[in-house]
């Protein structure tokens, strides 16, 4: 069920989307954008290695740590964060200015101490929340990705915890149970029409 979001229901303003890792942020969101032009999705910039078929610039930006740095030191992230306490992930700032000036419907993939930051740097972003149907789903999601080690895994389940805790600080929480459902229920927030 989708709760109230009050005054920040019109469209075309920015969103945040943050919950745990494997939820299946990605997958619902590659679902939102398409057949939406008018949705633009920040493209995130981090230390971390990319994965197998990972694309630099589209799925993410792959920097050194003295590039990472540097951006940093030049106020050129919106927010930024240390996620499983290995690497560091942040949002671009002039990007996401471009996109809101161009009248797109900004959105922004962030964890949970990104979205702390963006809610004092951009209250007027809507902040939603992707939770799974079950704990033991979530779990099921993580491993069957088959992307990260045991010990990464671990390690991510270790900040769902912690994540799923702070989920009331959001202003819309949304289960994904089918991907269908949740994308709809993003684009009805949105206030974008299938
Ligand atoms: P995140 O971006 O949140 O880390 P992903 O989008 O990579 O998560 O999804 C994690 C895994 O869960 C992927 O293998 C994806 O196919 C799967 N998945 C995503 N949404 C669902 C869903 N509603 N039902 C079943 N599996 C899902
Ligand atoms: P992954 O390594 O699975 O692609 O992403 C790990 C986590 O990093 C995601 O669950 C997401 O919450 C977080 N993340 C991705 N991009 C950003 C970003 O730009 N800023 C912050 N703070 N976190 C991000």
């Amino acid at each position: 069920m989708i709760e109230h979001i009050g005054d920040k229901s019109a469209p075309a303003h920015p969103f945040v989307i943050s919950g745990p890792s494997g939820v299946g942020k990605g997958t619902v969101l590659s679902y939102v954008v398409k057949d939406h032009p008018e949705i633009w999705l920040s493209v995130s910039a981090t230390t971390r290695q990319p994965r197998p078929g990972e694309v630099h610039g589209k799925h993410y930006y792959f920097l050194t740590e003295a590039e990472f740095d540097a951006m940093v030191d030049q106020g050129q992230m919106l927010e930024w964060a240390l996620v499983h306490g290995t690497d560091r992930y942040g949002t671009p700032r002039k990007p996401v200015a471009d996109a809101i000036a161009a009248g797109k419907t900004a959105v922004l993939e962030v964890d949970l101490k990104g979205a702390r930051q963006i809610r004092q740097s951009m209250p007027e972003a809507t902040q939603i929340f992707l939770v799974p149907p079950s704990w033991e789903e979530l779990e099921r999601r993580l491993r069957g990705r088959g992307t990260e080690s045991e010990e990464q895994i671990e390690r991510r389940l270790e900040t769902a915890r912690q994540e799923l805790a702070a989920q009331s600080e959001f202003d819309v929480v949304v289960k994904n149970d089918s991907v269908s459902r949740a994308t709809a229920q993003l684009l009805h927030i949105m206030g974008i029409e299938r």
